[in-house]
């Protein structure tokens, strides 16, 4: 370890997804030495599984995942989206990101050295901001051992700890209303979570262009008829990927794999 290894403090920041969770159990059987500090930025808007999940993680390394929120008197996301006028986050303004989850980590290390892990594995192309302060090094172990996505549901499997709830029907971990989800993901949060679906609805001025989605309005978006047309886009896409592949892990054959498919799109700081 370098000088500034041995006085950092060392951070695991859990998104409460695939990623960043097999980074914290490889890490840790294969660092038993270094005090991990657990952290999780809670927007207070994030998915149900993952509050389960991060209890899961918990149970399995004996250690308190610390929640981190936005300030002292924790506020959360409809705070600042009353600042921000009501205008919702996006790809292009994505303001909750760096207000709810870069911060709030800024916030509690301060200027103490500390070594950041991230999640990003060997087969990813995606590199992303964490964060500029000098005394934030962050360290990519899984791309400097060569671990891709087969070996993080292997250590997810082979732990116990398994694949969060949400994978079943979403790719990412995040907000309820991330506008990183793909339409279909709409589609089965409104079935899985309707009262989750409806909060997000009420989110939305479509008069004033305010809607999670640039092209269409939740409400636009739960139609029956357009419902149908989404799922059976989706089938179609899910079909042609099977043909082209036979199934070769467990997450491939529960069609996680495909699910996942269009994950590196999503927040670095998020949907790791
Ligand atoms: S999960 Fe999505 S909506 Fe939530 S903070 Fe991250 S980018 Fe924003």
């Amino acid at each position: 370890m370098s000088e500034f290894e041995d006085n950092a403090r060392h951070i695991m920041l859990l998104s409460g997804g695939k990623d960043s969770t097999a980074l914290a159990l490889y890490m840790r059987d294969k660092n038993p030495d270094i005090e991990f500090e657990y952290l999780f930025c809670d927007t207070h808007k994030e998915l149900p599984e993952i509050y389960e999940y991060l209890a899961r993680i918990e149970a399995y390394i004996g250690t308190p995942v610390t929640r981190l929120t936005s300030g002292m008197d924790e506020r959360g996301f409809d705070h600042y989206l009353k600042l921000y006028g009501g205008y919702l986050p996006s790809a292009q303004m994505r303001w909750c990101t760096r207000l709810l989850k870069i911060e709030p980590l800024e916030k509690h290390v301060g200027d103490d050295p500390v070594v950041l892990y991230v999640g990003i594995r060997a087969d990813e192309r995606r590199s992303g901001y964490i964060s500029t302060k000098k005394n934030i090094r962050p360290v990519f172990p899984f791309k400097e051992d060569g671990l891709n996505k087969a070996d993080i549901f292997r250590i997810l499997e082979e732990s116990g700890v398994g694949i969060p709830k949400y994978y079943e029907w979403r790719s990412r971990s995040g907000c309820y209303f991330c506008f990183f989800q793909q339409r279909a993901e709409w589609v089965r949060l409104k079935q899985r979570h309707s009262d989750l679906y409806e909060m997000a609805k009420q989110y939305e001025k479509e008069e004033e262009g305010y809607t999670w989605s640039q092209a269409e309005s939740l409400s636009d978006l739960e139609k029956p008829e357009r419902i149908e047309e989404i799922l059976a886009r989706e089938q179609d896409r899910k079909d042609r990927l099977a043909k082209k592949r036979k199934p070769q892990s467990l997450a491939q054959a529960f069609g996680y794999e495909e699910l996942s498919e269009d994950a590196e799109a999503g927040c670095l700081v998020c949907h790791l």
